[in-house]
């Protein structure tokens, strides 16, 4: 079978718009040549071309912050957060196509509402059979029991509380096959006023996870809002930390002295979607915009300073909440530009160069380039100048995935 080769485009290769314009042959799964600066590159017989007419190819998106089973999407709005387990399982995959749909061809989970779907999902996606990005799934997002919580007798040893508790619980997510296990190291204010600031697990607990986790080859994600959850969850060997919002100086230092290793998505998409919400009068959001206020002012000043001590932030927002829906996921990218100084290319080589570290394939994802997976968007437009344009879908001529077109421009022509 012949490659697909992709003549008279500009390429965003991960860090850069590359000058002049260029082809990329893409031959199986993966990218087999890239020619700049007018070059052309080698046809061979049975090659399909495809007139790229100056748009801009780049690396798919990856998202930081999946919440793929959480139910709004900008193609279904629902009222809150709970459905039916039949509802919740097609809804999950419904949002895997709708990621994809949106140019969004890898999806690191942040927690799901259910134990074993995005596994599941990851498995029908992965063969083929089904459409969406490529997961990192993750199980559901632990917190501790609450007093009153009535545990059945099955439930103590993964979801009670102490260290063993705690490798029983990432255990239990790494046999189902779960790669990414979340806890929530602290509570968050948008839910309750004060929460941010209160510790979830001790020191114990968190370094129990992290030891069970490098046993067990899984790797660990936390919501942290306090300081003291991000140095718990470094101390502890967690690889993702969410928010960082209260983080002090020490902990900025941890984080720094940790920076090759872990990965930081501040999820400002949702904070700013609370700001802007205008909900129905008996819904009362008054607190949680207060709270969003507060910590977009933080986070304006946090992003830029981990980025000084050159930390890995990566777009990722929190989507899948009925005031900001799955889909609207490359608003993040935007976001990043207009709160936290990025260019539109930092901002998209964060989403793509960086997105291909954060799901472990730093050396074949996230990037154009020969030997690399062949994961591409073409974009009529110009991304690197203006990231909006990538949250119109009609603009994203192709969108590729593994070497096959999930959308094929032929059709995107029709
Ligand atoms: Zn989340």
């Amino acid at each position: 079978m012949g490659g697909i080769i992709f003549e008279n485009v500009r390429i965003f290769d991960g860090a850069q718009l590359r000058p002049g314009i260029g082809a990329v042959r893409v031959e199986g799964q993966r990218i087999a040549e890239v020619a700049e600066g007018g070059r052309a590159v080698a046809r061979q017989p049975g090659d399909r071309v495809i007139d790229g007419r100056g748009q801009t190819l780049m690396p798919g998106l990856v998202e930081a912050h999946a919440h793929l089973s959480w139910p709004s999407s900008v193609e279904r709005f629902v009222p809150g957060m709970a459905l039916p387990p039949e509802d919740l399982v097609l809804t999950t995959a419904r949002n895997a196509r709708i990621l994809l749909d949106h140019g969004f061809t890898s999806a690191y989970s942040a927690g799901s509402l259910s134990k074993s779907v995005e596994v599941v999902l990851n498995g029908f996606i992965a063969s083929g059979g089904m459409p969406g990005p490529r997961l990192i799934a993750s199980s559901i997002e632990r917190s501790p029991p609450q007093a009153g919580d009535e545990l059945d007798p099955g439930q103590v040893a993964e979801h009670g509380s102490g260290p063993e508790a705690m490798r029983a619980f990432v255990k239990g997510c790494a046999s189902i096959g779960a790669k990414s296990v979340k806890f929530l190291l602290s509570g968050e204010d948008a839910l309750m006023p004060g929460a941010s600031q209160q510790l979830l697990y001790t020191q114990e607990e968190a370094s129990a996870a992290g030891e069970q986790a490098r046993e067990s080859g899984v790797w660990l994600a936390c919501h942290a809002q306090a300081s003291e959850a991000v140095k718990m969850g470094l101390r502890a060997g967690f690889r993702v930390l969410y928010h960082c919002t209260y983080a002090d100086q020490e902990a900025l230092d941890l984080l720094e002295s940790k920076r090759d290793e872990v990965f930081i998505a501040p999820a400002i998409g949702i904070i700013q979607a609370t700001l802007d919400a205008s909900p129905p009068p008996h819904f009362d959001m008054s607190h949680m915009k207060r709270s969003a206020a507060e910590v977009m002012e933080l986070q304006k000043k946090l992003v830029p300073e981990l980025r000084r001590r050159g930390l890995k932030v990566l777009p990722g927002g929190d989507y899948g909440f009925p005031f900001n829906p799955n889909g609207r996921n490359a608003r993040d990218l935007e976001l990043f530009v207009r709160h936290f100084g990025y260019s539109a290319e930092e901002a998209l080589s964060a989403a793509t160069l960086l997105g291909g570290e954060l799901m472990g394939m730093g050396d074949e994802l996230g990037q154009v380039k020969p030997g690399f997976l062949a994961d591409l968007l073409l974009v009529d437009g110009d991304p690197a100048a203006d990231v909006t344009v990538l949250q119109d879908r009609g603009r994203l001529r192709a969108i590729m995935k593994d070497g096959r077109f999930h959308k094929d421009p032929a059709l995107a022509d029709l």
